[in-house]
Parts: structure tokens; C-alpha cells; sequence
């Protein structure tokens, strides 16, 4: 990098910008090159960013370590990178109580699109998820069946407000706000259709919505995305964006 690029460089504060900041550099160098070689160009710019952090986090003071880590880890982080930073500091022989660190910066969830492998539909935007807690809790495998759920009762009892739409004992938990009592008909539909989505959520990964052959009480994962090797990882609320993982 030139000494402009290095003073932009070092006023980035998250490994994400960083990492994207480096591979869009080199992919800038490459703009004619075919699409292989400017893919190849930004990969090595990734891994240059993560090789001069796991080397930043070396050198660094035992004390100062924690509260970069903190920095240099939050959101928006991906989980990959966080592989990749993992793997680069086990290659430099890093102590175990650097890796903890690292380790423990990690967030208990992700959001979808931190999450490879996970499924990336987003939530329906004219789903009008009620701001509370359980609005962002909504597990990224489990949208696409959200969203069914939700253009049915549309349907079925018009607009209403979701208070919840998360999951409790291995199985979607969805529930409705609306200005009136349902009717007797909008009831028996609104039951019909929540139990098709809580009887397909119990079939489907929560992180990728892939099958899941046996239906489990505590958490619903397919065998590519077991607990806790792998984070919960939820849907990003519709327009809203909060400040993530913590
Ligand atoms: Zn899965």
C-alpha cells in the first residue's frame, strides 16, 4: 500500500473494514484483469488484513490485547473472518491466553448475512414485527417458512402486528397482534396455518433451513450446523437495524 492507503488503513477500527478496505485495494490493481484474477486479487488482500492483525495482536501489550480484540471484533464481523483470524494466530503459535481472547469476543449469535452457509432470505418487509425483543430473534433458517406463514394469514385475518415469531423448544413460536378479536373462521384458519409452519420449523435447520431428519426439543440443526460449534444466527429485522451481537 502507499502511504495514502496506509493512513486510511489505519483509521479503519473493525477487522471487517479493514479486510475490505485491503481486498478492494488490490482488486483496484487488477480492474482489467478477467473476473478469476480480480477474485483472486481480493482473496489476497482479505488474507494480508487478517495476517496483519493476527501479527498486531501479537506484538501487542497482554493488556492491550482484550480491549483491541473488543475493537477489532465487532460488528460487523463474519464469522469467517473470525475463522480466518483464529487459524492465522494458531499458524503464529499464539499463546492460549490470546486465543481465549479472540475466542471469547466472539458473539453467542450472529446475523444472517455474518454467517456462511446460512440461509439468506431476508423477512418479508410488510411483516410488521411488534419492537420488541423477540423481533430480532427469529432464526435465519426458519424465513422462508415466516414468510409463507405470514402471506397466509394476510389473507386469511388482513393486517396484523407479530409479537413473536422465535423459537421455543426446538420449534418456530409465532404470535399475533390485531386490532379486533378474530372471528370464528379466522381463528380456525389462523390455527390451520401456524401449525403447517410450527410442524415445517421442526423438520428445518434453524441456521440454514435445511432438513433435519429428527425433530429435537431443544434446538432444530441440521448435521453441518450443530450447537455450539455453531452460533445461533437470526434474521435481520425488516428496516431495522440494531447494534448487533453483544
Ligand atoms: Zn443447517
Amino acid at each position: 500500500m502507499d502511504d495514502y492507503d496506509t493512513v486510511e488503513y489505519e483509521h479503519l477500527h473493525t477487522l471487517s473494514e479493514r479486510v475490505h478496505s485491503l481486498g478492494t485495494s488490490r482488486l483496484f490493481a487488477v480492474l482489467g484483469a478477467d473476473e478469476a484474477t480480480r477474485a483472486a486479487a481480493y482473496r489476497t488482500g482479505v488474507a494480508e488484513a487478517i495476517a496483519r492483525e493476527a501479527a498486531a495482536l501479537m506484538a501487542a501489550p497482554a493488556e492491550r490485547r482484550a480491549p483491541l480484540v473488543r475493537v477489532r471484533l465487532s460488528e460487523p464481523l463474519h464469522q469467517d473472518l473470525l475463522d480466518q483470524l483464529d487459524h492465522e494466530l494458531q499458524l503464529l503459535d499464539a499463546p492460549t491466553a490470546l486465543l481465549d481472547i479472540v475466542c471469547s469476543a466472539a458473539p453467542s449469535w450472529r446475523w444472517a448475512d455474518q454467517h456462511p452457509g446460512a440461509c439468506q432470505t431476508p423477512l418479508d418487509p410488510t411483516i410488521d414485527l411488534a419492537q420488541s425483543s423477540a423481533g430480532r430473534d427469529t432464526p435465519a433458517g426458519w424465513v422462508p417458512i415466516v414468510n409463507e406463514l405470514h402471506r397466509g394469514l394476510v389473507a386469511e385475518i388482513g393486517p396484523h402486528h407479530v409479537l413473536r415469531a422465535d423459537q421455543k423448544a426446538g420449534r418456530l413460536r409465532y404470535s399475533v397482534l390485531r386490532d379486533r378479536p378474530l372471528t370464528d373462521n379466522e381463528r380456525v384458519a389462523y390455527q390451520r396455518l401456524t401449525e403447517l409452519a410450527v410442524a415445517a420449523s421442526r423438520r428445518a435447520c434453524e441456521v440454514c433451513g435445511g432438513e433435519v431428519s429428527e425433530p429435537n426439543t431443544f434446538l432444530t440443526r441440521c448435521a453441518e450446523h450443530p450447537f455450539p460449534s455453531v452460533t445461533h444466527v437470526r434474521a435481520r429485522p425488516p428496516g431495522w437495524r440494531p447494534d448487533g451481537p453483544s
